[in-house]
């Protein structure tokens, strides 16, 4: 099992990695307690009533599906690299991973026309988006890409809070993605690309994503945003959800960490990831 990593963006008690070797029989065996040093008692008060006030600042977790939960990145560059090839445009690895990973199909289409001056209207990138969707459609059907890992650490979480999946792909393939995987059943619902006016690094997603959880659950207090968490690997996902004013564990799936460093957390994957380590580190921002 990997450690904790967190990022530097925010006020942090301490720098570096929070080591979790292993799964542990006593609190005491653990490096991550001797670090971040929780006390046994707290005020006179049990260290379980203590973490149980302390984790309840988390409520609810929303995902980023597309290098998040899924490999898929590749496949919508080869369907982006397809459909721009025949408009005479060469999209290379280095723009989409380094640049355009994490915007919206229609984001990412507006900006790659705009750079090569080209017709860039709303029809014209609908038509681009129509035919990119069939070529990434077409790439997917019949498989579960859920990275290794992904679907424990969803069912992890479902246990304990309301997951939303808030991402910049259509709702027909992140429907289709979650179907195929067969972790649709452990989410309240799925804010797409349709459902925003805009996409990453807006914060829209992760706004429209809360508002969804409120209408269905009509929790008392409501969720605030910063009482969720959002799991997202780009950094324009990881500035949405700050924008958004929710805490970002980043899943450093297609980005560099350095790239993902302002998260509150960064993890190499969601294999090495442990739930409750991460809800224990979070404590500590305050
Ligand atoms: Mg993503």
């Amino acid at each position: 099992m990997g450690g904790l990593e967190r990022g530097v963006g925010r006020p942090q008690p301490e720098s570096g990695i929070l080591r979790a070797p292993g799964k542990q029989t006593r609190e005491n065996d653990n490096p991550f307690y001797d670090r971040i040093k929780i006390p046994t008692t707290f005020a006179g008060v049990s260290i379980d009533v203590y973490l149980w006030f302390h984790l309840r600042m988390i409520r609810a977790v929303i995902f980023d599906l597309d290098g998040t939960l899924v490999d898929t990145e590749p496949i919508h560059f080869a369907a982006y690299v397809a459909v721009l090839r025949d408009e005479g445009i060469e999209l290379t690895r280095e723009e989409y991973f380094g640049r355009l990973i994490g915007y919206n199909d229609r984001d990412c289409f507006a900006a790659i026309l705009g750079e090569n001056r080209k017709p860039a209207g709303e029809a014209e990138i609908g038509r681009l988006i129509v035919r990119k969707s069939a070529a990434f459609i077409a790439s997917i059907a019949g498989r579960d890409l859920l990275y290794p890992g992904a679907a424990e650490f969803v069912r992890r979480c479902a246990e304990r809070f309301p997951l939303m999946v808030a991402t910049g792909a259509l709702r027909r393939e992140a429907e289709l993605l979650l179907d195929q995987s067969a972790i649709r059943r452990l989410f309240v619902d799925t804010i797409a690309a349709e459902d925003v006016a805009h996409g990453k690094p807006e914060p829209d997603c992760f706004i429209a994503a809360l508002g969804r959880l409120g209408f269905i659950l009509r929790s008392r207090p409501p969720i605030a945003s910063g009482e969720c968490l959002v799991v997202e690997d780009t950094a324009a996902g990881v500035e949405a959800a700050h924008r958004a004013g929710m805490k970002v564990l980043a899943i450093a799936h297609t980005t560099p960490h350095r790239e993902l460093a302002a998260a509150e957390i960064v993890q190499d994957s969601l294999a090495g990831t442990d739930l409750d380590e991460v809800l224990r580190a979070l404590s500590q921002l305050r």
